[in-house]
């Protein structure tokens, strides 16, 4: 009898749709199901590594013409079947094709199946009831060293973390010999980090009752909006909500934008929750990925830790899921598979019936939409958790108003005061490079990329023009290659000349510039935090890199140089991206016991946007921005599904979304449809960037009518010839 065992497979490929195999010669049922991987022949003599999906009972594709697939090399689902699941749901909620989607969640080592077993390490600790040391060091100082390090760390530490601290081999035989110290062997745990454990702080009223209220709730699926203005302490709630879950014997999903950005915030969650952490983010090697990835789905880690991809993390027993500063744009990534990080996490949340916090202080208008229609529980923390006042907040009329260069006589003079008191200020400029644009003085021409028709950055420090858009780069020139005059003028301001502004006006002040550029080299940004934690910077100028996670409190004065570039954009969530960015900075201000003063330099100082966030603050400015969003229903007061198409000439993009425009209005005719239209930015990189705006009421709508469609044009011969994708819930329209 030939085995007629079916198996329907997730491939690795672009394709939207599954793909039947006969289950391969002698396997055991436990290697086929789901979430087990099998090799397969695809294609031309190519075999490929597969996902089991399902075990179906028949197949459209007669049984003469079915392949057998090769060999299937797991003995028991190496994703569990309830992770495969989010997994298959979150690819059709995104309209990416399943395999590649599913692929793409994994790291790569598991993915290839290399080296999965959990590796193990030995740790030294106290025994149980053991005398605390003595506080006299007495003859054996190191032993005595090695005895207050163990104290400090209940869980127990390696013998190369110790000797990190300076304590040998010899050390621990005779502390083990004495019987003062005790030898246990586990699993590796994906952090082994040292760092002093730290007592939970007291919380203030105001967390203590969020924290309950959100406590109250483990065990049920709830989203709360955790909106805290900045400096309220929400670290402090997370980890109180986190402690009670792993009280439980629960794990805790932590999500932040980026690890590089937030060391402090890490360093508290590490300090508190020892080494059963794993971080997880690109930097680490893909070992260790697979690890921490291993770790998580058996359970021998408690808290998972990373930016947006740690999304896709297993969990064997999930307790809750936190999503810090959930309005941020790095939780969407942006090409191939285009999830949001935030919105599958309560996906998830949903799945496992465990509550999810999405915490932040100026929430994505997505979120005050969602607590407005009572989806969401909002939680607030109204008041900083120090004794320092907020900010005040004061707008600078540049209308008409004298500039050294992109500082104004007010801005300067307050910067002048600062120093003199001995206080740090900042000033945000969210441009890096020395001026925007160069143009001829003679003829005009702007010197442009000749791939994205932008013009180029100038970088002075570096003498070179750099695209901003494709970072195609050329060397400085000093002659106008249109006319070959060599009058070349620097137009406008980014941080290196705002940097060199400054260094003329305010020759006694220790000036730090703190962008991508300044920051490149390995451990820079951390290098910089330092100084400026360490009182050695007097002003602080940089990117929205400096908009979140620092505390310093000696930072009193915060200036917003250019606050005009947000009002008018061709991206509808222009001005809510400057709101966030306003708020987050000028949190920066007055976090000790130091009271703080925002100053906002703009041309348009009567804008209604601007004034509502300034006079009202960001829930007022919210419900204002999402009144305008509700009149021209825009996302998120409706659905938006945006198909992109690129190529060298533009008639094929267009000729594409021409195509799929007729398709889709016989599919859909309930549905908007606008375009095709170019981006933007309408060209990048050499390509012309086309897009077709879909539009919907309701979601089900999208969620009906896209996949037949999609299916559509993937068949389509003009489809091979352009680069083409959609993009569901897209956050950037650029
Ligand atoms: P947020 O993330 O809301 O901006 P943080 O969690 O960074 O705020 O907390 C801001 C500062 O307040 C930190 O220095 C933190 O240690 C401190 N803090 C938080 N909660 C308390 C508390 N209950 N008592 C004293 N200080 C606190
Ligand atoms: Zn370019």
């Amino acid at each position: 009898m030939p085995d007629t065992r079916l198996l329907r497979v997730a491939m690795p490929v672009p394709l939207r749709r599954l793909f039947d195999y006969l289950a391969p010669p002698d396997c055991t049922d436990d290697a086929l199901q789901p979430g087990c991987r099998v090799r397969v022949p695809f294609g031309k003599g190519r075999t490929l590594v597969g996902m089991i999906v399902e075990r179906p009972t028949r197949s459209d594709v007669p049984q003469a013409s079915l392949k057998r697939a090769l060999a299937a090399p797991d003995d028991s689902p190496l994703v569990p079947p309830p992770h495969l699941g989010f997994l298959l749901r979150a690819s059709a909620y995104y309209q990416h094709p399943v395999g590649d989607a599913l692929f793409q969640c994994l790291p790569g080592n598991v993915r290839r199946g290399n080296d999965t077993r959990p590796a193990t390490e030995t740790l030294f600790r106290l025994p149980a009831n053991a005398p605390a040391p003595a506080g006299n060091p007495g003859r054996a100082p190191r032993q005595h060293l090695a005895m207050q390090l163990l104290a400090g760390a209940p869980n127990g530490l390696t013998s190369r973390a110790l000797a990190d601290n300076g304590i040998s081999h010899s050390v621990l035989a005779s502390l083990l010999e004495k019987g003062l110290v005790e030898k246990i062997g586990r699993l590796r745990a994906s952090d082994t980090t040292v760092s002093p454990g730290i007592e939970p702080v007291a919380l203030n009223p105001h967390q203590q009752s969020v924290a309950s209220n959100m406590t109250a709730t483990l065990g049920g699926f709830v989203v709360h909006a955790l909106h805290g203005v900045t400096g309220s302490g929400k670290t402090e709630v997370y980890l109180a909500v986190m402690a009670a879950a792993l009280e439980r014997g629960l794990q805790a999903l932590v999500l932040v934008p980026e690890i590089g950005l937030t060391p402090q915030f890490i360093d508290r969650v590490r300090r508190r929750i020892g080494p059963e952490l794993a971080v997880v983010h690109s930097g680490l090697g893909a070992k260790e990925r697979a690890q921490s990835w291993m770790d998580a789905r058996d359970g021998r880690v408690r808290v998972v830790l990373g930016t947006r991809s740690a999304v896709w993390t297993p969990l064997a027993n999930p307790g809750v899921i936190v999503v810090d500063e959930e309005h941020d744009l790095s939780y969407k990534q942006q090409d191939g598979f285009r999830y949001s990080a935030r919105d599958m996490a309560v996906v998830r949340a949903r799945d496992h019936g465990i509550p999810v916090i999405l915490g932040s202080a100026t929430p994505s208008l997505e979120t005050v939409r969602n607590v407005a229609a009572g989806r969401y529980t909002e939680q607030s923390l109204p008041q900083r958790a120090g004794t320092a006042p907020p900010p005040t907040v004061t707008f600078i009329d540049l209308r008409g108003a004298q500039l050294h260069g992109a500082i104004s006589a007010r801005l300067l003079d307050a910067l002048r005061t600062n120093l003199e008191q001995g206080c740090q200020s900042l000033l945000f400029l969210n441009r890096r490079g020395y001026a925007p644009a160069l143009h001829c003085h003679q003829c005009g021409t702007v010197l442009a990329c000749p791939r994205c028709d932008m013009p180029y950055t100038w970088h002075k420090q570096a003498r070179r023009l750099v695209c901003h858009h494709c970072s195609s780069e050329r060397a400085a020139q000093s002659q106008c290659p249109a006319c070959k005059d060599s009058e070349l003028v620097q137009l406008g301001h980014g941080t290196e000349r705002l940097e060199e502004t400054l260094a003329t006006l305010l020759p006694a002040a220790r000036i730090l510039r703190i962008d991508r550029d300044s920051t490149r080299a390995r451990g820079a940004m951390g290098r910089m935090m330092a100084r400026a934690h360490a009182g050695d910077a007097d002003i602080l100028v940089g990117t929205q890199m400096l908009a979140k996670g620092h505390h310093l409190p000696n930072l009193t004065l915060v200036g917003i140089v250019d606050a005009d570039r947000g009002l008018y954009s061709a991206d509808f969530r222009a001005a809510e991206r400057m709101a966030q960015l306003f708020v987050q900075v000028s949190g920066r201000a007055g976090r000790g016991n130091l009271p703080g003063q925002v100053l906002i330099q703009t041309h348009h100082p009567e804008h209604p946007l601007l004034r509502s966030l300034v006079e009202q603050g960001y829930g007022p400015f919210a419900r204002l921005a999402l009144k305008e969003r509700e009149d021209a229903s825009l996302p998120p007061c409706s659905c938006m599904a945006v198909l992109r198409s690129e190529h060298y000439e533009q008639a094929p993009a267009v000729r594409f979304l021409e195509l799929a425009r007729t398709l889709l209005q016989k599919a859909g005719p309930q549905l908007q449809v606008f375009g095709p239209l170019p981006s933007a930015l309408e060209r990048r990189a050499g390509r012309f960037r086309m897009q077709l705006i879909v539009q919907a009421s309701r979601r089900s709508q999208l969620a009906q009518i896209l996949p037949p469609w999609l299916q559509q044009l993937e068949k389509e011969p003009l489809g091979n010839r352009v680069r083409w994708s959609i993009d569901v819930d897209p956050q950037d329209m650029l």
